[in-house]
C-alpha cells in the first residue's frame, strides 16, 4: 500500500505579530530573542512536507492555519483524510518542542503496542543518527523506546500516529543553538524524513 504522511504542526502560529498560542513559547533570552512553539512546529512539518514530496510520498499537513484549530477538529481532519485514501498505508506525526525543564527528544505514541510503535522507532533511530550526543529522553519500561501517553490526538486518531518533542525550548543552549537556527531546524526535519522514509521503506 501506499504511505500517507499526516502532518501536524502543534498549537498556532503568528498573524500580525500576535502570537496565536499563549504560554508556548521561550522565555525572552538575554539576546532579546525568543521562540514561538507554534512558529517553529510550521517550519518543521513544511520543511518536512517539501522533502517528502520530492521523495514522491504523498503527505498533507493537516493545520495549514497560522491560527490555533482545536485538538478535535485536528483529530476529524486526520480522520477523514484517512478515510479519503483508503487503499493508504496512513501514519500521523505531531511535531512540537518540549518545555518543563529538560534537554533532548522524547517520542509519544498511543497507549499499548501499536502499529504506532514501529514508526517511533524508526524516528528515535534517526534522531539518534543526527544528534548523537543529544539525550534520548527514553522509558522503556514497556520494551519501547517511546513514552506512552494519553495525548488527545494520539487517542482519538485512527491511524499510526506519534507525536515528536523535540529539544527544550526552556532550555537556553536547545533553544538559542538548535530550534531558533536554520542548521538545528534543517537536522530536526532530516531525521523526521530519515525516520519515515525508513518506516516506508519498511512495508508494513
Ligand atoms: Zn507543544
Amino acid at each position: 500500500m501506499k504511505p500517507l504522511i499526516l502532518l501536524d504542526p502543534g498549537h498556532g502560529g503568528i498573524i500580525n505579530n500576535i502570537y496565536q498560542t499563549p504560554g508556548k513559547r521561550s522565555p525572552i533570552w538575554s539576546n532579546g530573542s525568543q521562540l514561538f512553539e507554534g512558529e517553529f512546529n510550521r517550519a518543521i512539518t513544511q520543511g518536512i512536507s517539501q522533502i517528502l514530496t520530492l521523495h514522491g510520498i504523498e503527505n498533507k499537513i493537516i493545520v495549514p492555519e497560522r491560527e490555533d484549530i482545536s485538538l478535535q477538529t485536528r483529530v476529524n481532519r486526520a480522520n477523514h483524510l484517512a478515510f479519503q485514501y483508503p487503499n493508504h498505508r496512513c501514519v500521523l506525526i505531531s511535531v512540537h518542542a518540549n518545555a518543563g525543564g529538560g534537554s533532548g527528544f522524547e517520542i509519544y505514541t498511543s497507549r499499548g503496542q501499536t502499529h504506532s510503535d514501529i514508526i517511533a522507532d524508526h524516528l528515535t533511530r534517526a534522531f539518534r543518527h543526527e544528534f548523537p550526543n543529544k539525550p534520548l529522553r527514553s522509558d522503556y519500561s514497556d520494551g519501547d523506546s517511546d513514552k506512552e501517553c494519553d495525548f488527545y490526538i494520539l487517542r482519538k486518531t485512527k491511524m499510526a500516529a506519534v507525536l515528536t518533542e523535540n529539544f527544550f525550548m526552556d532550555n537556553e543552549i536547545e533553544c538559542c543553538l538548535i530550534l531558533m537556527q536554520p542548521q538545528g531546524r534543517q537536522k530536526i526535519i532530516d531525521y523526521h524524513v530519515q525516520g519515515i522514509l525508513a518506516w516506508v521503506q519498511g512495508g508494513k
